[in-house]
């Protein structure tokens, strides 16, 4: 061989790569990767209320930075509502401040959804002042108030927080209201009270600049009652109680549920902490949402998206090594209920007194009613009230030579203890009246619906869950109830174009937990709604098998 080869020029070192990151902060992704992040960055949520307290309450409504009003303020609980009049097929095409309004719809944190007499008072009283008397109970226990000034802010706060009740982080990317059961602590079938985790998880973590910039909102459940009555399921980290063979009471941890676009059921982890380590684990858990959760795609980042990814197994294994830095114990799963709690009606609690469960109208109340409720139970001895997560309401400690009274007296006020099926078990989010993002019109929508659902089947041997949502993100729970609605424009039989709802048929919570079926072309007009649940109805009670939901 006469030619010599030549050695292969040497190559240049291979750049490091960088890697595409969805903004996991523990992998060193910390760069905003879009809008909300940039402000979360830019300034803590947290910080806005010395402005509002500061500035904006004496400046108004003009002067509101637009990063403040449709960023942080959520982390005060304050949202800017939907401007009237402005129509629903408008939502997905206006820019945002084309939909504000220069009112806020302010939420009021109700932790546990426990609250005393003197606290319902002061909502009320917070009402009837500075909110034109509105007042809805939501689906996470929490009471919103609409036609908020910014100018009464300040005053407001001041009014909620002299009796311990505020909006810190009842909105944004944080740790949301815990909710849990409504009958903690009374409940004579309860496995283990968890009042005393949640208050230490609130004590600790609501409000720290530890968890004030999540990727997404977080939102947790507790309930030690065998009815799972908190839709566990359907939350980022659930609490669920259980009783292990060898060590007792305590909790199952469930993580990754949430509905909205991409719905998933919460996964269990197949541990068992007991009540003294709850905050503990729901720390652990939230840490590794801060700093793992998927902050590149606001559709993408909230928990399940990383269990979904991760698996159970994995998802455990990094809670146990880098963040609790222990094992935890496995524990049993608990046994699931056919039928979830709302514990509506009379019943008997574990000292003897008795609790009294009343369905207002898809949680649409008012300072006035909420008021004269406060009154009322004051007068039969009582000083407990709990919201639930079917936007009911609870009356605890009732002497049994009291329940009639207050029964009656409730009845009047528009609670009832003894409900139609229909009113008990429908429900509604807030709507287009006062949600930027809604698309049709749903708490008066479902307040017709029901009035006429009980002239055309008064009677109903089981429970239909009809709940009503004003667009597809689910605040209302629209995949896990027998009739889920989701608000849209549809057409009419004229082919025009009207406020509506895409149906899902067959979902639920409990024994038979699984998403609602969305059938093609299954849409319904507004008009046409309690024909269709009417005919639905009326099909499944004809054509049912034995036991058969
Ligand atoms: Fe608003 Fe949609 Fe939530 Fe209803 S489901 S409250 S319309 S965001």
């Amino acid at each position: 061989m006469t030619g010599v080869t030549s050695a292969p020029a040497p190559r240049k070192p291979a750049r490091p790569r960088k890697g595409k990151g969805e903004g996991q902060w523990a992998l060193g992704y910390r760069e905003p990767l879009n809008k909300n992040e940039e402000n979360k960055k830019n300034d803590d949520g947290l910080n806005v209320r010395a402005r509002i307290e500061n500035i904006y309450a004496h400046t108004g409504f003009d002067s509101i930075d637009p990063a403040d009003l449709r960023g942080r303020f959520r982390w005060w609980g304050l949202y800017t509502q939907r401007k009237p009049g402005i129509d629903g097929g408008k939502t997905a095409t206006l820019e945002p401040e084309e939909l504000d309004d220069r009112y806020f719809m302010m939420r009021v944190r109700v932790e546990g959804g426990q609250l005393s007499t003197e606290q319902l008072k002061v909502i009320a009283e917070v009402s009837t002042d500075y909110a034109r008397d509105s007042a809805d109970i939501t689906d996470r226990q929490n009471i919103q108030l609409h036609w908020i000034r910014i100018e009464d802010v300040p005053a407001i706060w001041q009014k909620l927080e002299s009796v311990g009740l505020y909006t810190t982080e009842a909105c944004g990317d944080v740790p949301r209201v815990v909710i849990a059961s409504p009958v903690a602590g009374i409940a004579a079938d309860e496995i283990i009270d968890p009042t005393p985790a949640i208050d230490e998880i609130v004590d600790k973590y609501i409000g720290s600049a530890e968890f004030s910039n999540l990727p997404r909102k977080f939102k947790t459940a507790l309930t030690g009652h065998p009815s799972h009555d908190v839709v566990p399921e359907v939350n980022d980290i659930a609490f669920v109680g259980v009783v292990h063979p060898e060590h007792g009471p305590g909790f199952d941890l469930w993580v990754g549920g949430g509905l909205s676009t991409n719905p998933m059921l919460a996964q269990r982890l197949g541990t068992w902490i007991p009540s003294e380590e709850v905050a503990e684990a729901w720390w652990g858990v939230t840490s590794i949402f801060r700093d793992y959760g998927y902050r590149r795609l606001r559709n993408r980042a909230r928990l399940k998206f990383l269990v979904a990814d991760w698996g159970v197994e994995k998802f455990r294994e990094v809670l146990e090594d880098k963040y609790l830095k222990r094992k935890l114990i496995d524990g049993p799963a608990p046994e699931i209920p056919a039928v979830q709690g709302d514990h509506v009606g009379v019943h008997k609690q574990n000292d003897g007194k008795y609790f009294v469960g009343v369905a207002p109208i898809v949680g649409r109340v008012s300072g006035t009613s909420l008021a004269k409720v406060a009154d009322v139970v004051a007068a039969h001895g009582s000083n407990r009230i709990r919201t639930t997560a079917q936007q009911k309401l609870l009356v605890l400690d009732v002497e049994e030579s009291q329940v009639d009274s207050l029964v009656a007296a409730l009845d009047a006020l528009g609670f009832q203890a003894n409900p139609s099926a229909w009113r008990r078990n429908t429900m509604a989010c807030t709507g287009i009246e006062f949600c930027k993002l809604a698309i049709v019109e749903t708490k008066a929508r479902a307040a017709q619906l029901i009035d006429e659902l009980e002239e055309r089947i008064p009677e109903l041997d089981v429970p239909i869950t009809v709940n009503v949502n004003g667009c597809p993100n689910s605040c209302a729970r629209i995949q896990v109830a027998d009739i889920g609605l989701k608000g849209q424009l549809v057409r009419d039989a004229e082919g025009n174009q009207v406020p509506g709802y895409q149906v899902h048929l067959g979902g639920g919570l409990g024994l038979d937990a699984g998403f609602g079926r969305k059938l093609r072309g299954h849409k319904v007009t507004s008009a046409d709604l309690p024909d269709y649940v009417e005919r639905v109805t009326q099909n499944y009670l004809k054509e049912r098998n034995e036991g058969e939901r």
